[in-house]
């Protein structure tokens, strides 16, 4: 199981499945994660489809990944990024990106794929003091909820402009909707939703796609 597009019958989302093509690797990797704790963390397939495809639009070769779990986002990312791309990827889990790693290793982008494994802040404050400031074109933030806010703030800082960032389970299984819920969780993604809609530094777009992904295109 993994964060189906929320509010689709049945019916409609195994369509919507069926017309979004999900490459071997991709496949095979689902098969894995899901028997694995925690399964539900991995991004839905139409949802790994989209950021594909939002790659090849932007043209990106640099990329940010906050997050990598089993590997899925990332590699539905390298799959879509042109000779010489690039993502950094960033986890504090050895044990679910050992997983990663063999899949990408099989799906011959391993060469594409600089894993960090370390607090993410840390890492971006790294690039930053390193002076990657404004190179990079594309990031995917899907880690700890409480820090969303700190790490849109380093992405933003690290992408160029015109650079877009994704933001994951921006709806949280619709819980940003339901007043009675009030955990830290929940508050940091509503608090960091309404921070985007209203940034005078991004354009912003929040669209329901798996559990939901705030798009922020740097300005
Ligand atoms: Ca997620």
């Amino acid at each position: 199981m993994s964060s189906r597009s929320l509010g689709l019958s049945p019916a409609l989302y195994d369509y919507l499945w069926a017309h979004n093509d999900e490459p071997q690797p991709l496949q095979a990797l689902r098969a894995e994660t899901r028997e694995l704790p925690n399964a539900g963390m991995q991004i839905s397939p139409e949802q790994g489809r989209f950021m594909g495809f939002l790659v090849e639009c932007l043209g990106v070769r640099q990329c940010l990944e906050i997050g990598v779990f089993t590997g899925y986002s990332s590699l539905a990312v390298a799959l879509s990024l042109p000779p010489g791309g690039r993502i950094v990827a960033c986890d504090v889990s050895e044990e679910y990106t050992r997983v990663a790693r063999r899949y990408w290793a099989r799906a011959g982008v391993a060469d594409k794929i600089d894993l960090r494994l370390a607090p993410a802040l840390e890492t971006l404050a790294r690039l930053l003091a390193d002076g990657a400031a404004g190179s990079f074109d594309f990031a995917f933030i899907d880690a700890d909820k409480e820090a969303y806010r700190d790490y849109y703030e380093r992405c933003l800082e690290l992408l160029r402009p015109g650079g877009v960032m994704a933001v994951d389970n921006a709806l949280w299984n619709g819980k940003v909707a339901e007043p009675s819920v009030t955990d830290r969780d929940t508050a940091s993604i509503r608090a960091l939703n309404a921070f985007a809609a209203a940034d005078p530094r991004v354009s912003a777009s929040l669209v329901p796609i798996g559990d939901g992904l705030l798009l922020a295109r740097k300005l």
